[in-house]
């Protein structure tokens, strides 16, 4: 028998229960029932984002939403600012670029975060950029950055702050409205618990002004006629039923456990991921690291293509290796979304197994004894 778990950084790891909503009898979308739970989601999801302002559902993974972001905003020949310190940054710059946006790049070395000093020099550099694009929760690296206060600098210029919050929601506090983040976006497939297929957006009152403005074509990403449908509690086009059953449900979990009892198991799971990785001689990839993944340096000789592999394909326990430079050289421990203090002890016991059976020396037991000592108190 084997028993498959998945401690990636997106899709996570689905609850019984919200496969069994996703799963029920099909519901027509134009219907009085249909539009009682696209409320109550969009209303829950709110509280996620820290806004008051509506959340758009669209179908389609994450990036359907960045996409949503630039679209909306930037005009072509416009300039746009994109922190790029992974691959998440990345795609903002290359999606910045499909839309014929003049973009200045702020380079950021991966494993690093973004300073406030970069974004002013960015800024001032930039005075007329129509957006500052930036990813709260870089899962390429499992960097942090410190969003509210690059917003407080954006809040008193006409740049727009546009925050990839995709590994963020739902598992680190996101205040838009009290930071004054301009556009939100996120995804279905990581802290929401659901599976891929769902991507949310949300905007500022000053972001509606540039909206109107914005040249760009679009049709089914346009931002306009979401909000002109969700004021009738509807969508523009036919929503992926199931999958907002699905969120529902998930979010009803979320809710039930209370919103900041999640963001302070997140906190735990990654605090004792980080000190098993140390106490069993290891280096994180990220120096101000997120809570929903952590990014590992392997040990000398290990490649860590070979190392998930051998753990997906013998032990049942997915996690996920490196992206771009990192291929190979970094492992990433998903800890996000359905994942409980006993869940993580099995993520913790298979990399050590995986490791010790790859030739790393080290004394096995350390790490889980390390990730326990913060989980549980055994005083
Ligand atoms: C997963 C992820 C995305 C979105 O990817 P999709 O495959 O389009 O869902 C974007 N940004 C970050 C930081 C992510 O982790």
């Amino acid at each position: 028998m084997k028993k498959h778990y998945m401690f990636t950084p997106g899709p996570t790891m689905v609850p019984a229960e919200v496969l069994m909503a996703e799963a029920a009898p099909m519901m027509h979308h134009r219907t009085p029932q249909f539009s009682t739970i696209l409320r109550e989601v969009t209303d829950w999801m709110k509280e996620l984002f820290g806004t008051e302002q509506e959340v758009f559902t669209i179908a389609g993974s994450g990036t359907a939403a960045m996409e949503a972001a630039i679209a909306n905003t930037c005009s072509p020949g416009e300039e746009a600012i994109c922190v790029v310190g992974g691959k998440f940054g990345e795609r903002w710059m290359e999606l910045c670029r499909t839309y014929g946006c003049r973009v200045k790049t702020v380079e950021v070395k991966w494993g690093k975060s973004p300073t406030v000093e970069q974004a002013h020099a960015a800024l001032t550099e930039t005075p007329d950029a129509r957006v500052l694009c930036i990813t709260h929760s870089e899962t390429s690296t499992g960097a942090l950055t410190d969003v509210e206060a690059i917003a407080s600098l954006t809040r008193h210029s006409e740049t727009l702050l546009v925050v990839d919050a995709i590994t963020s929601i739902g598992i680190h506090p996101v205040r838009m409205d009290r930071w004054g983040v301009d556009v939100v976006v996120s995804g279905s497939q990581k802290g929401c618990m659901i599976a891929p297929g769902l991507a949310f957006i949300a905007v500022s009152p000053r972001t509606w002004d540039v909206v109107e403005q914005c040249s760009s074509p679009r049709y089914y990403l346009d931002l306009k006629a979401m909000r002109k449908n969700l004021q009738k509690t509807t969508t523009p086009f036919t929503p992926p039923v199931s999958l907002i059953r699905a969120l529902h449900k998930a979010l009803e979990m979320i809710r039930e456990e209370g919103l900041e009892n999640v963001y302070a198991r997140h906190a735990l799971l990654a605090e004792a991921t980080q000190a098993a990785m140390k106490a069993i001689g290891l280096s994180l990839a990220a120096e101000n690291p997120v809570n929903g993944v952590t990014a590992v340096h392997a040990p000398e000789g290990v490649d860590t293509d070979k190392m998930t592999k051998k753990m997906r394909d013998e032990y049942g326990v997915t996690i996920a290796g490196g992206q771009g430079d990192w291929k190979g050289k970094i492992f990433r421990i998903g800890h996000m979304g359905y994942v409980s203090a006993e869940d993580l002890l099995v993520a913790v016991a298979t990399v050590e197994r995986a490791l010790k059976e790859l030739g790393y020396e080290f004394e096995l037991g350390a790490g889980v004894t390390a990730a326990q000592a913060v989980l549980f108190d055994m005083a």
